[in-house]
């Protein structure tokens, strides 16, 4: 009951004081145009595989030696800076209505540099964060973008089997991966279907791998990760 008040509050307060930008605090968006132009972006050459800055374009060695099962990650911004602050803000204090915003950008960036994809898949929360939470960040992500792109979101095809200990917890990336495999699981039959999952941010990629790998075993014919971060 508190926690629903609590919301209810923070919904009152979101009407009573428009957005501000958050990189400069001027009153009419929450990116505006001038801080838009200053975001982190990410430029190539990148790793082929995960997307991260790689001075040759070439396979990164944590792609060489971990990422398997996705085809390929894509990022327009590095997790730093207002992307970083926007995230925060998106996935720790309720800001559900930038959810557009980060879409927007996501959309622009899909449109200058399109990978393969027909459905749009949220990275799943578990459930006992979801409720915590009450909304999953990557779902409103996904619904926003659906509506850009014309691509249908298929969001609960895909579950979160156990709760992950959260990927800046878990040290190396050896740990990242055997803290999500096999943390999810399938429910449906995605044969032949090319998938774009989406996330606010991928750390090591571990989290998108494991996805991917749920998702081929159901038939999908190749999974891609677009994510509005990425921590370089
Ligand atoms: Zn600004
Ligand atoms: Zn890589």
């Amino acid at each position: 009951m508190l926690s629903w008040l609590t919301r209810l509050g923070r919904m009152t307060l979101d009407l009573l004081f428009p957005s501000r930008c958050l990189g400069c605090g001027k009153e009419g968006s929450l990116i505006c145009a001038a801080c838009r132009v200053t975001l982190p972006v990410i430029s190539p050459p990148i790793c082929h595989r995960c997307g991260k800055p790689q001075q040759d374009g070439s396979l990164c060695p944590a792609c060489i030696n971990h990422l398997h099962e996705i085809d390929g990650i894509r990022s327009p911004f590095r997790f730093e800076g207002i992307i970083r602050l926007a995230i925060h803000q998106f996935k720790y204090n309720n800001l559900r209505h930038i959810a557009s915003s980060l879409s927007e950008l996501l959309g622009i960036h899909l449109a200058k540099k399109p990978i393969p994809g027909e459905i749009l898949m949220p990275v799943p929360l578990h459930y006992r964060r979801l409720r915590e939470r009450g909304y999953n960040q990557s779902q409103l992500l996904a619904k926003e973008l659906g509506k850009l792109t014309g691509l249908p979101v298929i969001a609960h095809c895909i579950t979160r089997r156990r709760q992950a200990i959260p990927q800046a917890k878990a040290a190396s990336i050896n740990q990242r991966c055997s803290n999500v495999s096999d943390a999810f699981a399938c429910h449906g039959n995605l044969k032949g279907k090319k998938v774009i999952l989406i996330d606010d941010v991928a750390t090591s990629g571990a989290t998108l791998d494991a996805c991917a790998a749920a998702l081929k075993s159901a038939g999908a014919a190749s999974v891609w990760g677009l994510t509005v971060a990425r921590e370089v």
